[in-house]
């Protein structure tokens, strides 16, 4: 067994000095019992150095703990290193480690382990993100959406499952590049020590999420390590209308329409930028059919909200087919294949039999939580104040969007809502970044 070289990959840029490192070795040489060869960067950093030699020790431990139990002879371990990452703050090693066994041959595996240069510790992903849930939200979605693409034929439906419920605490292997977050992983097994893909994710796709200490650009003092498994995002998914995922987020949602007021509300959304759904009635979409298209087109959201707004606990199973079928099939007709998936049922009124009902037709029951009362007082800066009242970051608040008093009331409602923070989105949406 002999000890590979590794040569140092260092900048190009001459105003960078290339920084000292050297390599470590540890190795026993035994003609028929467990051998090793271990290879380790030393930084002259006392903590850090003392971190890898601890690392590359525990790894020779476990090596010879295993082995010494199963008394197994002729087997020997290599493990030698490249430098991944190496700035300011961030270090990144990929270690490559090997195992021979007489009777089952080579064993490779790789791991790649970061540090915090000003903390002297290793780095998780769950050091490096200052909003966790959304960490693991964004990281899940952007993951799941890129591997179901990549590999629909070779990842079964569980699989893709796992894939996207991976925990941030199970994404160890990172490295924080000078403008990208890569994820080293085993779409197979996310959560295992092995990978084969990496993912890299542009760090400004990231900035509400990431910890602003690492989001910022420190020169690298190694070239950036491509591999060909690499794969970059450099944006979010497809049909991605947030611009900033960190900011508060609220559902503008108007039931009832479409009606005469409709081009209205969305003249005023469409200004502003601004995103709504509308819960519309079935029976007035062909009359309407072009504000329904508008809604659509404009990024707005359609759900559905029966076709004549009668209760519907009351109704049995072939009017309920009536109400909510005939409705889905017209606002498919007019907009030209838009399919609802969120059932708003007339004063939310819902049993078991209306539930298994709509979640059979492929639609989820949506309700609110700020009711304005809006049918109630017809009065525009009465509804107004209670939109205000009631906004918060995950909020969903119902409005009429057939009356002129509620139309009025969200037209000031709308530019003072994002004045003060609030991304308008839709439903859908809202659903997704605050489950
Ligand atoms: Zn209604």
């Amino acid at each position: 067994m002999s000890i590979c070289v590794y040569l140092w990959i260092h900048s190009v840029s001459h105003r960078r000095p290339t920084p000292l490192v050297n390599s470590g070795y540890i190795s026993k040489n035994d003609t028929f019992l467990d051998n090793y060869s271990v290879a380790y960067p030393i930084f002259h950093r006392e903590k850090i150095d003392t971190l890898l030699r601890n690392y590359v020790n525990h790894q020779v431990d476990d090596f010879l703990r295993t082995h010494d139990s199963m008394q197994s002879l002729d087997v020997g371990l290599i493990i030698n290193y490249t430098i991944l990452h190496y700035d300011a703050r961030t270090l990144s090693i990929m270690f490559h480690e090997t195992e021979h066994m007489a009777s089952r041959g080579e064993v490779r595996t790789q791991t790649i382990v970061t540090y915090d240069l000003q903390k002297n510790s290793q780095l998780k992903l769950t050091d490096i993100t200052k909003d966790k849930p959304l960490a693991a939200f964004l990281l899940r979605r952007i993951l799941h959406d890129y591997f179901q693409h990549l590999t629909t034929e070779s990842l079964t439906p569980d699989e893709l499952t796992q894939l996207a419920n991976i925990k941030l605490e199970d994404m160890g292997q990172f490295v924080l590049d000078d403008d990208a977050l890569i994820l080293y992983l085993d779409p197979r097994e996310p959560t295992s020590q092995q990978s084969n893909v990496t993912v890299s994710i542009n760090k400004q796709l990231l900035s509400g999420v990431l910890d602003d200490a690492f989001v910022e650009a420190s020169p690298s003092q190694t070239q950036r390590t491509i591999e060909s498994s690499t794969y970059a995002i450099d944006s979010l998914p497809a049909h991605e209308l947030i611009t900033d995922l960190s900011a508060k987020m609220l559902a503008l949602t108007f039931d009832d329409g479409p009606g005469v007021l409709t081009q209205q509300l969305l003249d005023v959304l469409n200004a502003y930028s601004a995103h709504a759904t509308f819960f519309v009635i079935g029976r007035q979409v062909p009359t309407y059919a072009d504000a329904v298209r508008r809604e659509i087109a404009e990024g707005n959201e359609v759900g559905n909200h029966t076709w004549n707004h009668p209760k519907l606990t009351g109704l049995t199973p072939s009017e309920l087919e009536r109400q909510i079928d005939d409705t889905q099939r017209v606002i498919k007709n007019a907009t030209g294949g838009y399919t609802p998936v969120l059932m708003r049922p007339p004063q939310g009124a819902v049993n078991s039999l209306v539930s298994s009902f709509i979640h059979s037709r492929g639609m989820q029951v949506q309700l609110w939580n700020v009711d304005t009362l809006d049918w109630l007082d017809r009065d525009a800066q009465v509804v107004y104040e209670r939109i205000m009242a009631g906004a918060g970051d995950g909020r969903v608040i119902l409005l009429h969007d057939i009356h002129p008093t509620s139309v009025a009331a969200a037209t000031r409602a709308i530019p003072e809502l994002i004045s003060q923070g609030y991304e308008l989105v839709t439903v859908s949406e809202l659903n997704r970044y605050r489950p």
